[in-house]
């Protein structure tokens, strides 16, 4: 349960499971472990009403006594957790302490010492990651890398880390950012949205993103420092087929991935990119990615089709200071929109910034049918096998695992959660 809780977990990086997906495992066991402790306290008392011997055990036997306050531990650890998504910072705050009166309380009042070499040798594994985490954000962050945060549309930041030692990272892995200006005892873990220069896109939600979208406004540059990169994005060079589908900033998820396969293709043919955003507006977030996309397709001779749906529509011609919506180019063209009355097909062309080229983008308004997509896309496909990777909310997860599992192929899914 300890070593799960590890940041650069060997046997995770072997087994290719991040340690977010550890941590999946983690809360896991905590949950069982509960489950077994419930099971032994009632197997006990059963067998010592049997007996006759309830009353004295309960008074007299000093490891059943304090076993009760053991569950006590367990329960508020348990159940603690699911206050996680209310505030982040209390749960980690709370569960340190709990976690440690926990030990402390099961080694000396309930179990038998024996067990605590067992106990100092895997604290002493998770002590030294916390350790070689420290020395390694050390040697990283000296001197301190610089962030440039600019308040993008659609209430985003994009932050791109500039002097950083970190140069090399796997497309869909995540960093640990602290910015000492805003929040110097908070690290928050964000997608790495690039492959060439280390950029993340962070949506405003109520706490550090918020600040940090405040401090956006005013354009400025931080210092900042850098944690990862972490996670174990799936190798998908191998399949023949790729359907990439992402929602919002998922899209920092699925872009990198898109980018790589179309420069260094493996076995790659074809690739199908579904990006859902609320609004027109967030195009801006990953514009110069999906022109660098395009045109790299171009040149390596990848299939490439990238629909974007934009879940809110636009006025037929809307005029933004990142570019316009320049025609309605179709009615009912697009394969897979939610109904009929949703099908309308849009041009976005975008206002090239910083050097950045221009590009115009299809766009269809509503969500997509995501089962009439994948199934179209994997029917009587002659590419080789298919792999879905998915990044999105829960909603769109379930969605697209449901629509895999019911079509019975042999594909390959990943799902990325940012949570
Ligand atoms: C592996 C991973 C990759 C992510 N990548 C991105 C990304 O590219 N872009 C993006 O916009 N968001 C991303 N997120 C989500 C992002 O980390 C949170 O939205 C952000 O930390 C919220 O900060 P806040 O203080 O404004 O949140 P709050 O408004 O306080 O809380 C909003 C939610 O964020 C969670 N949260 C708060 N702090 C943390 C933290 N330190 N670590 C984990 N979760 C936290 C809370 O539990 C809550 O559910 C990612 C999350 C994970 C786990």
């Amino acid at each position: 349960m300890l070593l799960l809780i590890m940041k650069s977990n060997p046997v995770g990086r072997l087994i290719g499971y991040s340690n977010m997906e550890l941590n999946y495992l983690h809360r896991f066991g905590g949950r069982l472990c509960l489950l077994l402790a419930l099971v032994h306290t009632l197997a006990r008392c059963i067998f010592y009403i049997q007996n006759g011997i309830l009353k004295r055990e309960l008074t007299e036997n000093f490891s059943v006594k304090n076993g009760f306050g053991i569950l006590v531990f367990l329960v508020v650890l348990v159940f603690g957790s699911s206050f996680r998504h209310l505030s982040h910072e209390w749960f980690i705050a709370l569960k340190l302490p709990v976690t440690i009166g926990f030990i402390l309380y099961t080694l000396f009042f309930h179990l038998p010492i024996g067990i605590f070499l067992t106990l100092c040798l895997t604290l002493s594994v998770v002590i030294l990651d916390r350790i070689w985490t420290r020395i390694r954000n050390l040697r990283d962050n000296l001197p301190m890398p610089l962030a440039k945060i600019e308040a993008l549309q659609g209430r985003a930041t994009r932050i791109t880390i500039s002097g950083s030692q970190i140069k090399r990272w796997l497309p869909g892995q995540h960093a640990y950012i602290t910015i000492p200006s805003i929040a110097p005892f908070q690290a928050h873990p964000f997608t790495i949205a690039t492959v060439d220069e280390m950029s993340f896109v962070t949506l405003v939600k109520s706490g550090f993103t918020l600040k940090l979208w405040d401090t956006a406004t005013q354009n400025s540059t931080v210092h900042a420092i850098i944690d990862g990169p972490y996670g174990c994005p799936p190798p998908l060079s191998h399949f023949g087929q790729l359907i990439l589908i992402s929602a919002s900033t998922g899209g920092s998820f699925t872009i990198p991935i898109l980018l790589e396969r179309i420069q260094t293709p493996g076995c790659v043919e074809k690739i199908r990119y579904i990006w859902i955003v609320k609004s027109i507006e967030c195009i801006e977030w990953y514009a110069y990615l999906f022109g660098q996309a395009m045109v790299l397709s171009l040149e390596s001779g990848i299939e490439l089709e990238i629909s974007i749906y934009v879940t809110r529509p636009p006025k037929v011609v809307e005029k933004s200071s990142v570019g316009s919506v320049i025609d309605k180019i179709s009615t009912s063209s697009e394969k897979g929109a939610a109904s009929s009355a949703e099908k309308a097909e849009y041009l976005f062309k975008n206002t090239p910034s910083s050097g950045r080229s221009a590009m115009a983008f299809p766009f269809f308004c509503g969500r997509p049918k995501i089962s009439t997509i994948i199934t179209d896309e994997t029917r009587d496909s002659t590419v080789g096998e298919t792999a879905v990777v998915v990044c999105g909310g829960a909603a769109l997860s379930v969605d697209v695992r449901n629509c895999v599992a019911e079509l019975q192929r042999n594909i390959f899914l990943h799902v990325e959660e940012f949570a």
